[in-house]
């Protein structure tokens, strides 16, 4: 029967970052009352409370169904008690955690990512209510209104970003839910708990996005990081603004990053948006990459002042072999020598730039030559050496992992 309702399956790769709120409790999952079974077929004897809420649905003894124990992995006794007997094929390759909309014969229109900011907007021709959109997370089923609370920060450490932790596969894997319709269009507009790869796929009943952990995926992540944007442009000389050299660089990084499997790379941009320090190092720590690499370009009111000038910490992994140190001392003599720019000693700026003193991961912050300098102006606008800065943080790249894996 399954398979009948299976008649076709059209796959969409979504890559969202959803960035982590949960450690110090930013929000946390209300208790409260709400959730809905919307199970009527599962059987009264498999079904459980959570005793210390008594409103949270666990779907299923998974000993019952799988021989296994109620905390393990329990992804078929889970779908088992949402579906009933009849549990599509698709449900079961989901995993662990999911997010359902029932399609109420919608048709697909766009996916719509914001990686950085952990959201993802599916735009549907018909219309569907919060009610259609179900969430799987470990044993758990959750509907409706995610319900969270913001917990009181001090007012000392609202600029601090946090060390962000993946939730418990036990809560919503939702912050918020909004619906939004316009004409004959109907936009589900979700926002994660979490950092997901969110895959999509869809079958007669229901759109499946299923979320998976960045780094539980790959095995080697880079985040690559195009300094300023939008209505921040950075510095300026001769008529070029920073922010639209850092991203051509980028640009042309990604060309060459794009070639090769080794990586899973993410951007914090790709064009021309303003995502704040705070969200760039969160979502770099919220990856567990393995590098930072920033772009940026420099000035000096002494116009004189020229050449390739790379920022680190000299706090992150002081004592390890590899270490944002190491990996801007790669970037530096790299970039300097493949643009002719001058090689400025290093700085350390482990305490007073954010980016770089909350980044839980070796990080370099390239000032690929100075704006203010009419000669480095001349080389840093032209493609040539864009491209020679691109190839050069490449192989910065491919060089700090032969350091790390030594
Ligand atoms: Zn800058």
């Amino acid at each position: 029967m399954a398979e009948n309702r299976i008649k076709k399956v059209r796959q969409y790769c979504v890559s969202v970052m959803v960035l982590c709120l949960a450690m110090f409790g930013v929000y946390t999952v209300q208790e409260k009352t709400g959730w809905q079974n919307v199970n009527a077929e599962a059987s009264e004897d498999q079904e459980e409370r959570v005793e210390t809420s008594g409103q949270l649905i666990v779907l299923g003894d998974a000993e019952a169904v799988t021989g296994g124990h109620a905390d393990t992995e329990v992804e078929d006794s889970a779908w088992s008690q949402i579906f009933g007997t009849e549990i599509p094929e698709l449900a079961k390759k989901q995993g662990n955690s999911c997010v359902l909309i029932k399609k109420n014969g919608t048709e697909l229109d766009t996916i719509f990512e914001e990686m950085v900011y952990r959201k993802i907007t599916v735009s549907l021709k018909g219309s569907v209510t919060k009610e259609d959109v179900l969430r799987v997370s470990g044993n758990a089923l959750y509907t409706g209104e995610p319900v969270v609370e913001e917990v009181f920060i001090p007012e000392e450490l609202k600029n601090v970003p946090l060390v962000r932790e993946p939730k418990k596969t036990d809560e919503d894997s939702l912050l918020s839910l909004a619906i939004e319709e316009k004409g004959d269009l109907t936009r589900v507009m979700l926002e994660f708990n979490s950092v997901y790869e969110v895959t999509v796929t869809e079958d007669e009943e229901f759109y499946y996005l299923s979320l998976v952990r960045p780094h539980e995926k790959y095995d080697h992540i880079v985040v690559i990081d195009p300094g300023h944007g939008g209505i921040d442009t950075g510095t300026s000389g001769g008529g070029f603004y920073e922010s639209h050299i850092n991203l051509a660089v980028v640009k042309y990084l990604k060309e060459l990053l794009d070639e090769q499997e080794n990586w899973k790379v993410y951007y914090t941009r790709l064009n021309n948006t303003l995502p704040d320090l705070s969200t760039r190092v969160e979502f770099a720590n919220a990856l567990h990459a393995d590098m930072l690499v920033s772009v940026h370009c420099n000035h000096n009111p002494v116009s004189a002042v020229n050449g390739v000038e790379v920022l680190y910490s000299k706090v992150q992994g002081a004592e390890d072999a590899f270490n944002s140190k190491v990996l801007a001392e790669i970037c530096s003599a790299y970039v300097s020598e493949a643009t002719g720019l001058k090689e400025r000693p290093l700085v350390d700026r482990s305490t007073n730039l954010h980016i770089i003193k909350y980044c839980n991961m070796p990080m370099a912050l390239i000032e690929f030559g100075y704006m203010s300098n009419r000669k480095d102006l001349s080389i840093i606008t032209t493609e040539e050496a864009q491209r020679a800065c691109a190839e050069a943080i490449y192989r910065s790249i491919e060089t700090a992992f032969e350091k790390a894996e030594q």
